[in-house]
């Protein structure tokens, strides 16, 4: 099974395709984990995505194409693939059937992950990781159950995305709004979109997700 989560920054792709991922036995793919892996590393690819990213817009398409064509290749993603903030814009998407085509691969469905703007600068502003493992915690709405300590691998080091400040996500949100929501449009004509309500509570919103794809 291959899916796509789509939704602006906050939405909770990455929380619902980490949970996904381990229900179902798919891999993670988030073009934002590898954009920032290739920053971190002083890849060719991270310096020219750094100053765009921290700005708050959206990298250039032939960059992120050539990142996931090259990792849909990987023998992990033979069994299924949830792509978590790829594609986002329109023609990511025409690359991305393209590729598929070629790969002799199909998309299931695309979710679409529904949250209010506002609500979205208190996800994002209050976001932060176990530096160890990833895994994702929110000062309000999803604390460790021990305070300082990651409940997935014991870590005690958490860090926080440096774009994730209110100035950037306003400028992130703006991208959404004109580049991605387009989206929504491509895959409804084709009829592959399920919408989820987002605003609910993490828990809920995953039992959406599990009972659509029972449907499907
Ligand atoms: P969020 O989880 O908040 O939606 P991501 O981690 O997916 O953010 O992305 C962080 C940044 O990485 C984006 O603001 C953008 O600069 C870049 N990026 C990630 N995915 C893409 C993409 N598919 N196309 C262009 N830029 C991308
Ligand atoms: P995205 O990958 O779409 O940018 P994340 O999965 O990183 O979003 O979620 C953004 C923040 O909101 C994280 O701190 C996460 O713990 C929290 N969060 C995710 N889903 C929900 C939800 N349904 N209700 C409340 N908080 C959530
Ligand atoms: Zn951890």
């Amino acid at each position: 099974m291959n899916l796509i989560l789509l939704g602006p920054p906050g939405a909770g792709k990455g929380t619902q395709a980490r949970m996904l991922g381990e229900a179902h036995d798919l891999v993670q793919l988030s073009t934002g984990d590898m954009l920032r892996a290739a920053v971190d590393a002083g890849t060719k690819v991270g310096k020219q995505a750094k100053v765009t990213m921290e700005a708050g817009k959206l990298v250039s398409d032939d960059i992120v194409i050539g990142i996931i064509s090259e990792r849909i290749d990987e023998p992990d993603c033979s069994t299924g693939f949830i792509l978590d903030g790829f594609p986002r814009t329109v023609a990511q998407a025409e690359a991305l059937d393209e590729l598929l085509v070629q790969k002799n691969k199909k998309l299931d469905v695309v979710f679409e992950i529904r949250v209010d703007d506002e609500r979205l600068i208190k996800r994002i502003t209050g976001r932060f990781t176990c530096a160890n493992c990833g895994e994702g915690y929110h000062e309000e709405f999803r604390r460790p159950e021990q305070d300082g300590i990651c409940d997935k691998c014991s870590g005690t080091e958490f860090s926080r995305r440096k774009d994730d400040n209110e100035e950037t996500v306003r400028s992130r949100l703006t991208a959404y709004h004109t580049q991605t929501v387009p989206l929504i449009g491509y895959y409804g004509n084709s009829s592959r979109l399920k919408s989820v309500d987002g605003m609910l509570e993490i828990d809920s919103v995953f039992k959406q997700i599990e009972v659509a794809l029972t449907e499907l």
